[in-house]
């Protein structure tokens, strides 16, 4: 038996790197198992360059749990090592990996944000061994097996084996603190997350657990769209079917295959991210690749396998690597391609799918120039009647009716059909376009376009009044204003009387000339004032705006008969109070008091009307009943109204 020191400077290593490497201690697996892989490999290069030429035999990885015995074995029958090779790897290689790996890393605070994608290899077996026992035996003819042993210090021990056919058998002698990897389903759990689709089958209590032909390594040209959807429910079972995929397969500058799909997005977007699993030669590195992929497109799932991405850099340095850099914009471009493909040959089918990509394109925009640059082109705008125009669509369509005084062609939105119906059905009276844009990223987006397109102008349908909307020349408004006859006297009586009966102090009164077929008050809510506190509302801009109650302007239209009649009459409040409530109610925005002491008006007021209908009939029919009461001739009211229906 030989004796030696591992010829590592620092005597202590062993212990630190086990401590920092505490969080990401599982890797071990992948790393052991990879190494198998490996070997497998090479014998296989081996033998179809002729090297090898005895029987290769049924190649494969396996694992093993001993709970008693408190080890776990990983066998593979690939190439095996001599002993000059166990010195040369294990003792040399193995551990100078190590220590470099401590030596780069010494300055680093968090080594866990590393050390999952760090290939730490063999080496890292001491996170959850007291000794490594390595038995293996090399491919070549005359080679004899040979044992390694070392049990954590800078010591090992070599001496003749037992391995009567080729390969490798790394076992771990698993250590008190670590004896969670003694559980059966916990080894189970880690092969399936790290070595799924590892290309050598690996087995663990006879069972294969690997896919060693992912689809994502096969030509495109081979592949069904059922095989991308089977592919899609293996990796996301409880998903709902993806939209569409687009099959990265890359070559050079860089090495890139893989397969991003596009899932339902759901508006309301939780961006959840570790969607996308990276994978280096097939094996899983992480579900963290911010650095690696442009944010939006976190919001695809599906797999990229680069061996091209550096893993043993730290997330900061990865953003400014070169080849990520490429990848990132590569990956870009083809999803862009994708989209603008399934624009071009199928307008339909592109609408139909819109909703649900919306929010990913549209992110993009916000997030990637040139995402945007080739994105504006496809990028489709919905109008409150479900019809599909792209930007320069809208813009052509709407440039006669909604360009405004200034020239700037309006882009009319609404957010929410059901509360800003009336407004939409004004605009759409007057022949406008009104956009629908409901999703949380929309008012991001607003923003965004309103600074791309030049001579634009995006305004709610409920942020003023028709007019004001969509101000045109000077000449349709003398027009109009020649049709107020209103002294300015009558018009400040008019404006007191409603501001005398504002439930809060936040509104504004107004008086415009709407016309007499518009409502006789209209609630808006200006744009700019509005758009800061949803900006604030979703944590951009000054939080201070969410504190801030609605800005409302309170719109009463001086056309309407109704607020004419408010000038002659001497009770004018309780017009102007149940006008108000009425706008008010129209925007759910009456509630509590004012809510129930508008119903008990309302109710007054319909009987009040009733009585003198009813008087009236009587009169007619009756005369006598003149004499009656009201109350009597309310409660007649009540029982003649289903006569009325005859
Ligand atoms: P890396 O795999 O990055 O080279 P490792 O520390 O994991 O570094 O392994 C060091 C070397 O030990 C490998 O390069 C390989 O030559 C050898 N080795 C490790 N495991 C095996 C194995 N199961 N069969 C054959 N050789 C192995």
């Amino acid at each position: 038996m030989e004796r030696g020191n591992i010829s590592v400077s620092t005597e202590n290593i062993f212990p630190i790197i086990k401590k920092s490497l505490y969080s990401d201690q599982e890797i071990f697996l992948r790393e052991l198992v990879s190494n198998a892989v490996d070997a497998i490999q090479k014998l296989k290069y081996l033998s179809g360059r002729g090297e090898y030429e005895g029987e290769l035999g049924e190649l494969k990885v396996e694992v093993s749990v001993d709970k008693d015995a408190k080890q776990i074995k990983v066998s593979d029958n690939g190439i095996g090592m001599t002993e000059e090779e166990v010195k040369k790897y294990l003792n040399q290689v193995a551990f100078s990996g190590a220590e470099e790996f401590l030596k780069k890393f010494k300055d680093v605070k968090d080594l866990s944000e590393i050390i999952g994608k760090f290939g730490l290899g063999f080496y890292s077996a001491f996170m959850v061994a007291d000794t490594v026992t390595v038995v293996t035996r090399s491919y070549r003819e005359d080679a004899k097996a040979v044992k390694w042993t070392c049990n954590g210090t800078t010591e090992y021990t070599l001496e003749e084996g037992e391995r009567h056919s080729r390969g490798t058998d790394v076992i771990l002698h698993v250590s008190e603190d670590a004896a969670e990897f003694l559980e059966e389903a916990r080894i189970r759990n880690i092969l399936e997350k790290y070595c799924r689709f590892l290309p050598v089958p690996i087995f663990f209590k006879e069972e294969q657990i690997n896919n060693p032909n992912p689809i994502w390594k096969k030509p495109p040209a081979e592949l069904k769209d059922e095989d991308y959807k089977t592919f899609f429910r293996e990796l996301y079972p409880f998903d709902e079917e993806p939209l569409f995929w687009i099959h990265l397969n890359v070559d050079y500058p860089f090495n890139l295959t893989g397969i991003l799909y596009f899932p339902k997005i759901r508006q309301d977007i939780d961006p959840r991210k570790n969607q996308i699993q990276l994978y280096s030669r097939q094996v899983f590195i992480t579900d963290e690749v911010t650095e690696i992929v442009p944010e939006y497109l976190m919001l695809l799932k599906g797999v990229i396998d680069s061996p091209d991405i550096p893993l043993n850099v730290s997330r900061s340095y990865l953003q400014s690597d070169s080849n990520v850099r490429k990848i990132s914009s590569y990956i870009t471009r083809k999803v862009a391609d994708k989209l603008s493909e399934i624009f071009k040959e199928d307008r339909k089918a592109f609408e139909q799918k819109w909703d649900d990509i919306s929010v990913f394109v549209k992110y993009g925009m916000l997030t990637d120039d040139k995402f945007y640059e080739r994105a504006v082109k496809f990028c489709l705008l919905k109008t409150t009647e479900g019809e599909f125009f792209t930007i320069d669509e809208y813009r052509e369509k709407v440039a006669e009716n909604q360009t405004d005084k200034d020239k700037k062609v309006v882009f009319l939105y609404a957010t929410d059909k059901k509360s800003q119906d009336m407004y939409i059905r004004s605009a759409r009276g007057r022949g406008y376009e009104v956009l629908y844009l409901d999703g949380i990223i929309d008012s991001h987006f607003i923003g965004l376009m309103e600074r791309k397109l030049e001579n634009t102008r995006w305004v709610r349908v409920d942020s003023d009044t028709l007019d004001n909307l969509i101000p045109k020349g000077e000449d349709d408004k003398k027009e109009e204003k020649a049709e107020i006859l209103l002294t300015d006297e009558q018009l400040s009586k008019i404006k007191e009387a409603f501001v005398s009966v504002l439930p809060n102090k936040s509104m504004q009164v107004q008086t415009a000339s709407l016309g007499e077929d518009e409502m006789p008050v209209v609630i808006t809510r200006p744009e700019f004032m509005r758009r800061m506190k949803d900006m604030a509302a979703l944590g951009g801009g000054n939080a201070f705006m969410g504190e801030m109650p609605d800005s409302i302007n309170v719109v009463v239209n001086t056309k309407h008969p109704l607020v004419r009649s408010i000038v002659d009459s001497k009770n004018n409040t309780q017009l102007a109070k149940q006008l108000l409530d009425l706008a008010l109610l129209s925007q759910n925005m009456l509630e509590g008091k004012d809510l129930t002491d508008f119903i008990h008006r309302s109710v007054e007021m319909i009987g009040n009307n009733k009585t003198k209908t009813t008087a009236r009939k009587t009169r007619k029919s009756a005369p006598k009943s003149k004499t009656k009461t009201a109350k009597a001739s309310t409660a007649e009211a009540k029982t003649a109204a289903p006569k009325e229906k005859e």
